[in-house]
């Protein structure tokens, strides 16, 4: 990772303005560093990331914007993207010749977040090479691409409420039912259809660039190559591969780790639904009672806001969810640290891609309950490909909270899908080092600079 160019050339990089997105744009950036570029990440207000003393090599320019600042929470994610790509389009041509105007360095290419598509035309403008960077993984990216194939052909009636097709298997995309298909839970399939047909025209991209290892998903990269016709290099996953620089938009509560050194080796849930899934109070409560009654320990993380329909605070919900010392529950953990934890059994995640990588980075079995979007790609993989979790569906009772802990944490089954998560976890770490699947193709993009 080490090695030094001999003229320094730049990376412009622009990351789409949430957590999962933010983070591992942030890992690539760090690691072209290494390898001698400079980098300037171009960013509106709503990605948060001040420049700091962690991102000091870092270069930062805004691009201008006028659009409402509560948008991001009020429009819900792909309406806001429809409008955030919209507002950009013209702004960052402008914002871009001014950044060149006053460049020495020569610029090797862009990279954009898929969901940044405003950017191809402003670097084709300019003649500057791109590359689209997928921070979900390629089955996700696929499942798009053939949804925009479905919609023009059919207007997606699969999905299509009340017409019984959600348990079939999907052409092509087997073992995908077309419930598990990436729709977004915060707005209508047009909506998510336009995004992605925007999101995966390459236009101009000259390549692509998906936060995977090739082990992963090999069928589903070999058919993206096919249809995308650009080379794509899988370089992941990303947090294994540099030390990224923190970026955290939430601060992060390290007492759970003390509590975590007092507990037995793999005795411990860790629960955690990403930066912006929301559960209903009722289904909390369910899951807070059917965990205590599975006799597992458990570490929670409960985001301030992510609880719809309580009339509680925060406070008044935990004393009547009666997890008594079993349960520890945090606005926000240092994730990554919690995975790597020895006291860590079972990871109950909504199966984002970062989260879904760092688990299996730590070997550590999943219970998948998604929510939205690429999580439900992401975990029926987990289930039927990969095996290394199980995946919750349907009504969420006590019951099925207390079968599922058990599953994972004391029945052979869970026995099994540690051993497996453990093998993956040896395959992810050979990926990164030299001579390995994403080290070399990281090496690879890096020659065609
Ligand atoms: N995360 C964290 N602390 C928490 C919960 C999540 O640091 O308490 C991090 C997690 O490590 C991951 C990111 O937030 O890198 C969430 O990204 P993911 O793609 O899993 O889900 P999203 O938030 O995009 O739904």
């Amino acid at each position: 990772m080490e090695e030094k160019q001999e003229r320094r050339r730049r990376i412009v990089l622009i990351p789409a303005p949430a957590q999962g997105h933010i983070s591992p744009m942030m890992q690539l950036a760090r690691a072209l560093h290494l390898k001698g570029f400079s980098i300037t990440v171009a960013q509106t207000k709503f990605n948060y990331l001040k420049p700091s003393k962690d991102l000091a090599d870092f270069q930062f320019i805004t691009i201008p914007e006028s659009l409402p600042a509560s948008d991001l929470k009020d429009l819900g994610p792909v309406w806001f993207l429809i409008k955030l790509n919209k507002e950009c389009e013209v702004s960052f041509k402008k914002c871009l010749g001014q950044f060149l105007a006053q460049q020495q360095e020569e610029i090797a290419c862009v990279i954009y977040d898929e969901f940044m598509y405003f950017a191809e035309a402003a670097a084709k403008e300019f003649n500057l090479p791109k590359i689209i960077f997928s921070t979900e993984n390629a089955t996700a990216f696929a499942c798009r691409y053939a949804m925009c194939k479905l919609y023009a052909k059919d207007g997606l009636a699969p999905l299509k409420e009340g017409c019984g097709r959600e348990e079939e298997l999907v052409p092509e995309l087997h073992p995908l039912r077309y419930k598990d298909l990436p729709t977004s839970a915060f707005a209508p399939v047009e909506a998510s259809v336009e995004v992605f047909k925007s999101s995966c025209d390459i236009g101009t991209a000259s390549s692509m660039i998906i936060n995977t290892v090739s082990c992963l998903e090999i069928s589903s990269l070999d058919w993206l190559q096919q249809e995308l016709k650009i080379p794509i290099y899988p370089i992941g996953p990303l947090h294994m591969m540099a030390s990224a620089p923190p970026t955290s938009l939430i601060e992060e509560d390290e007492s759970c780790i003390d509590w975590l050194n007092k507990q037995k080796p793999s005795s411990v849930i860790y629960i955690s639904l990403g930066s912006f899934t929301l559960m209903e109070t009722k289904e909390v409560l369910e899951m807070a009672s059917g965990l205590v009654s599975s006799n597992q320990h458990f570490l929670w993380v409960i985001r301030p806001g992510s609880i719809l329909g309580s009339e509680f605070s925060n406070e008044e919900l935990f004393s009547k969810m009666e997890i008594s010392d079993r349960g520890y529950i945090v606005k926000w953990a240092p994730q990554k640290q919690v995975l790597a934890h020895s006291a860590v059994g079972a990871f109950w995640s909504h199966c984002g891609w970062n989260s879904t990588l760092e688990s299996m980075g730590e070997g550590v079995p999943m219970i998948c309950r998604p929510f939205t979007t690429d999580q439900k790609v992401n975990a029926r993989y987990v289930e039927c490909v990969w095996r290394v979790g199980v995946q919750v569906e349907g009504e969420l009772k006590k019951g099925v909270v207390e079968r599922a802990a058990k599953r994972l944490m004391v029945d052979e089954e869970g026995e099994e899908m540690k051993m497996r998560a453990l093998s993956l976890k040896e395959k992810l770490k050979c990926s990164v080092l030299p001579e390995g699947s994403s080290h070399d193709s990281l090496d690879d993009l890096i020659k065609t600079l």
